[in-house]
């Protein structure tokens, strides 16, 4: 049983025909491609929230030669062994959905129900590509469309989390899986781009909550062709800040060894 929520009242969905509604109807149509849209107007920031189209299509393309298993590995392996019986996952800012589609096939659990959450439209259109198994929503991580403590697993991989929704979502014994990067991760690729790297401080990204578990993850891995050196560029932000004196490096971008150096943090609230 899905534990969808209206994100106008947070009264619960049920499907009806091809539209999800509220008691106080509330309704929103499945789209062809069978995601629901549950982002309210004034939640939008602008017509196309989210990463841009090249930049979710670089990302797809470079996550599906299978660079970052040991990111998606990581996550599922956790939840295997943490997470028994019926089991309702979430993942936040899920983009065109690589890591919550791999979840499903790796833990392949029939009692785990997985929810796939974006902001982009386009997104989620993508994700839906992967398998309609999984409940892709276009919605807001700051309003998220499911009933009060009905989440056993949150996933927040390298994306943007609201502390008050992530409490009014998670269950009682449910946990927070936060992925974020170290200053290191992909450093050879910030070489390339700046004059200078700035070691930012990464307590803005720590949350307010107890943690369980906390490790780091580093891994080098090798980039062997231009396409898919050029497709991790683009996945990045970096991507964007390259500066014109520094554009022949897109260009000559050949085989390359990238380091990984992530922090996955297990919080309980
Ligand atoms: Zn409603």
């Amino acid at each position: 049983m899905h534990k969808l929520a209206c994100p106008k009242c947070k009264k619960t969905l049920f499907l009806e025909g091809n539209s999800y509604k509220c008691e106080d109807r509330h309704t929103y149509d499945l789209a062809k491609t069978k995601y629901i849209n549950l982002l309210l107007n004034p939640d939008k920031a602008t017509n196309h929230p989210g990463d841009s189209k090249e930049s979710l299509i670089a990302r797809k393309a470079f996550l599906n030669q299978g660079y970052y298993h040991c990111i998606s590995d990581t996550i599922n392996t956790y939840i295997a062994k943490h997470s028994v019986g019926p089991t309702q996952i979430l993942d936040l800012g899920c983009g065109e959905g690589y890591y919550t589609w791999r979840m499903k096939e790796t833990l392949n659990n029939p009692e785990y129900t997985y929810y796939g959450l974006d902001i982009s439209k386009e997104a989620i259109n993508m994700a839906t590509k992967y398998t309609r198994d999984i409940y892709w929503i276009v919605g807001n991580s700051k309003n998220i469309p499911v009933q009060d403590h009905s989440m056993d697993v949150i996933c927040a991989l390298f994306t943007v989390v609201n502390k008050e929704e992530l409490e009014r979502c998670l269950s009682k014994d449910g946990y927070i899986l936060h992925v974020t990067a170290n200053p290191k991760h992909l450093v050879e690729i910030k070489e390339l781009i700046y004059d200078e790297i700035k070691i930012k401080s990464d307590e803005y990204i720590r949350l307010p909550f107890t943690v369980r578990e906390s490790w780091d993850l580093v891994e080098k891995v090798h980039i062997n062709n231009h396409e898919d050196a050029l497709n991790l560029l683009k996945m990045t932000p970096h991507y964007y800040h390259i500066k014109k004196e520094r554009r022949h490096v897109v260009d000559t971008l050949e085989s390359m060894d990238i380091t990984i150096d992530i922090k996955i943090t297990v919080y309980e609230v």
